[in-house]
């Protein structure tokens, strides 16, 4: 699959066809972002709600840096990306996996309370963004789900009518990240234990096929975010069942 990913690889900041342009100071300027909210969402993921003033807004599926830094001046950062659908309330969610041995998800799920501050810098990169000007198929695995959210949100606080379809794996129902907030758009896949009468199993060309078949006006922008082995494995669904190559965008956590 490197052959396909690497396609998607931009050599120059705008040369794919489709990217959003990034505000260059945004992306360049760290600022403070304090958490007003933590909210659980499975046994190892949870959403910080963040204030941050100056937000200058954000596209859905874009991501940010975030740094912690220790009192004796340690810093560590990491990408997340951007889990709220754009809006003006001076708030933006991120949700954290906890990941084990993890230096920032490990402080995000064991230390941090609301009132806590941290650093963050951005939107960064429009490459995976959604304008929500063109059909969306989402497939995504476990936290990868997380810059799809905010596209399914966006969808739905601005009644758009452009098609949009979500394909969500999570190893049980236990661990699908926003459960509750899932509508006729989504079809979850269960790799570990399923509800019953559900199949378990990896996804596999069944479920993309009848997703493809719809073929809306302009065809399918497919986004596929996870793991690097999740992203190859759903990539090549795709296009084993027609999704032209050009309009398959990934985004690996990896
Ligand atoms: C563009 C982008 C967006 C991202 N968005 C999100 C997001 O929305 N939510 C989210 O939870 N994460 C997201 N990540 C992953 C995130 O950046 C961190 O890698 C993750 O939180 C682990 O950081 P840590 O400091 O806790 O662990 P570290 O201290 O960096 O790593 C601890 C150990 O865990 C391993 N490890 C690191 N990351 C992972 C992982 N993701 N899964 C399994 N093992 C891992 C390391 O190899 C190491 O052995 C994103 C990554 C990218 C590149």
């Amino acid at each position: 699959m490197t052959e396909v990913t690497e396609r998607f690889t931009p050599p120059t900041r705008f040369a794919v066809p489709g990217r959003i342009a990034v505000g260059e100071q945004a992306a360049a300027v760290w600022q403070p972002a304090t958490i007003t909210e933590v909210r659980r969402e499975t046994p190892l993921a949870a959403t910080f709600r963040l204030a941050v003033p100056g937000w200058v807004g954000h596209l859905p599926g874009q991501h940010l840096m975030l740094r912690l830094t220790a009192a004796d001046g340690y810093v560590a950062q990491r990408h997340y990306s951007i889990a709220s659908a754009p809006d003006d309330s001076g708030h933006i969610e991120l949700t954290l996996d906890h990941v084990e041995g993890g230096e920032v998800s490990g402080w995000f799920h064991t230390v941090a309370r609301p009132g806590d501050t941290v650093e963050v810098r951005g939107p960064v990169s429009g490459f995976f963004a959604w304008p929500g000007d063109r059909p969306a198929l989402l497939v995504g695995a476990g936290s990868g789900v997380v810059p799809l959210m905010s596209m399914v949100r966006h969808h739905r606080a601005r009644g758009l009518d452009v098609p949009l379809r979500l394909l969500v794996s999570a190893r049980g129902p236990e661990e699908l990240i926003y459960a509750r907030e899932y509508g006729a758009e989504t079809t979850p896949v269960f790799t570990r234990r399923a509800p019953q009468g559900v199949p378990v199993g990896r996804m596999a060309a069944a479920h993309v096929a009848p997703l493809l078949a719809e073929q809306p006006p302009g065809g399918w922008e497919a986004y596929v975010c996870g793991s690097n082995g999740f992203a190859e494995h759903a990539s090549r669904l795709l296009v084993a069942a027609g999704q032209p190559v050009d309009r398959i965008r990934i985004e690996r956590f990896g």
